[in-house]
């Protein structure tokens, strides 16, 4: 079918934003519509989305509030990193049928720019296009950064890592390892500890779940007698306030996110145990992948040439159908997910 004809026929399914969810999001803050496929002004692109990432930091951008990028105005498409092929170009850096990976919409189709972090990759290169959202892509880059950047590994050291069997977590813990360290797992039932061990090559593993502040600790001082010289924290709340008691002298602290806090309804939650800082004289450092953009090349060949030497597993859990998006994004807070999530838009 002709383009021309196919902007006719088809219709562009798109996940609006109806109104600002109130801790968990509910199926109602949302709204599934259908539009009129739009065409791409001078400088643009149409682009057809296949596979789109599923992330904690979207949740973020549903609230009104101050953060690394603009919130998601009411209305507005859910905003996304998609993977996908493009269908109509009036930009001359990008043709029609190229793929590219960029910040769009869970939409069908979107319209992108060059500002939307747009980058052209090459399917011939991977085994699948969906490690452009994982390993190749912006989480690949968080983690690499997080790590080499923030954690600044010296081999012999030990790493902690909460929220361990997730997508930036898992990636992480290999990331140590390769560069020599010991790492410690923390991770959300027995299941997803085997997988750190056994997957993923951690030393240790921890199981979080239905565990008081003092078991944890207990479980850590276990593991870990001496303490800890990194912490690579994703989930914050009463696991940072642990990992806390735990630190070496001149530990660092990297804060890539604090998942246990994103629908909070009473507002952030913050750490305790701040003292334990003083006390080591430890670092902590807040990071945002953005940050990290202008060398994400440099992360990229990295984790792609560990890839091809079979150093890295990456696991992947895919989501059929943009009717589906709702539920498969909720699986973010429930842990219900083994590996980087991703909703399938289009086969
Ligand atoms: P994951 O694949 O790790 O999924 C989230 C995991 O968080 C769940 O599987 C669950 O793991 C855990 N979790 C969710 N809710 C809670 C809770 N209330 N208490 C304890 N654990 C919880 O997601 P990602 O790997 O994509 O993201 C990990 C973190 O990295 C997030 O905080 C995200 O915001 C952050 N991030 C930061 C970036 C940056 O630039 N700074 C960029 C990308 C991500 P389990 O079942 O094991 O408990």
């Amino acid at each position: 079918m002709k383009i021309e004809e196919r902007l006719v026929t088809e219709r562009n399914r798109r996940l609006l934003l109806r109104r600002r969810p109130v801790g968990l999001p509910v199926p109602e803050d949302f709204d599934l519509v259908e539009e009129a496929i739009p065409k791409p002004g001078d400088g643009a692109i149409l682009v057809r989305n296949h596979l789109c990432s599923l992330d904690p930091g979207i949740r973020g951008w549903l609230e009104d509030a101050p953060s690394y990028i603009p919130p998601i105005a009411l209305n507005d498409a859910i905003r996304a990193i998609t993977v996908g092929s493009i269908i109509m170009s009036r930009h001359p850096d990008f043709q029609t049928g190229n793929w590219v990976v960029g910040m769009n919409a869970i939409e069908d189709y979107s319209i992108a720019t060059p500002d939307g972090f747009l980058r052209v990759i090459d399917p011939e290169s991977v085994s699948s296009l969906s490690l452009y959202l994982s390993v190749l892509g912006g989480l690949g880059v968080t983690a690499y950064f997080g790590v080499m950047d923030v954690c600044r590994p010296r081999p012999g050291e030990t790493m902690l890592i909460n929220g361990a069997a997730g997508a930036v977590g898992s990636l992480v813990g290999q990331i140590a390892k390769i560069k020599g360290c010991r790492t410690i797992g923390i991770a959300g039932g027995p299941a997803k500890c085997k997988r750190l061990i056994e997957r993923y090559g951690f030393d240790a593993a921890i199981d979080h779940r239905g565990k008081s502040s003092s078991e944890l600790s207990a479980a850590l001082a276990a593991v870990a007698p001496d303490g800890v010289d990194m912490v690579f924290e994703n989930v914050g709340g009463m696991l940072l306030d642990t990992a806390l008691m735990h630190v070496k002298l001149h530990a660092r602290v990297a804060l890539c996110g604090l998942i246990s806090e994103y629908n909070s309804t009473t507002g952030p939650i913050g750490a305790r145990n701040l003292w334990q800082l003083i006390v080591k004289r430890a670092t902590v450092q807040g990071f945002f992948v953005g940050d990290f953009s202008h060398r994400s090349a440099e992360a990229h060949v990295a984790l792609a040439a560990w890839l091809k030497e079979g150093l890295l597993v990456i696991d992947e859990h895919i989501e059929e159908g943009i009717e589906n998006a709702v539920p498969a994004f909720l699986r973010l807070f429930s842990g219900t997910h083994d590996g980087k999530l991703i909703l399938r838009i289009a086969a």
